[in-house]
């Protein structure tokens, strides 16, 4: 498993519940194209770089493909954001655990559960490096045309 450093952007705030300083963690603003990947508990899991992924768009076009193929019209948008919340697919598990883009960071307080936070940051907001595991698709590249296009078509007809 290949580990990327990647420059995050820490933001605290404070829970309006216990008074507690919570961390919630970014990607700097400047990364296009880059996603972070979220555990079942919200925090970053591992990193994927969309914009220089021949898999990424290799799967674009079979999203494309197999909604073709079974008559789905859906808009533009909502065909990106398929692609998008789906593209976990191809991933590798990162241990023992599969990528899954429609995980969002868990805004929930550590310390009592709560979801309320002030409104602005407590601290300066800053930036910190942290070594994450770069996403990997060695089982999908190994995979027959037939196979992936399955694969997509299970997952895209999900609805
Ligand atoms: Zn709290």
């Amino acid at each position: 498993m290949e580990m990327v450093s990647v420059k995050i952007r820490k933001e605290v705030v404070q829970c309006l519940a216990c008074k507690k300083p919570i961390d919630f963690l970014f990607l700097s603003d400047f990364s296009y194209g880059e996603r972070l990947v979220y555990s079942d508990a919200g925090l970053p899991c591992a990193f994927c770089r969309l914009i220089d992924d021949k898999v990424y768009d290799e799967y674009g076009e079979l999203v494309r493909q197999v909604l073709k193929d079974n008559l789905k019209e859906i808009s533009e948008d909502k065909i990106l954001d398929l692609i998008t919340e789906t593209f976990g697919v191809t991933c590798d598990e990162i241990n023992g655990n599969k990528v899954d883009f429609s995980k969002k960071q868990k805004k929930e307080c550590l310390f009592c559960g709560g979801n309320n936070f002030s409104r602005n940051t407590i601290e300066p907001e800053s930036y910190i490096e942290i070594e994450l595991p770069l996403v990997s698709h060695e089982k999908w590249l190994n995979m027959e045309f037939k196979e992936k296009y399955e694969l997509v078509k299970r997952e895209v007809l999900k609805e």
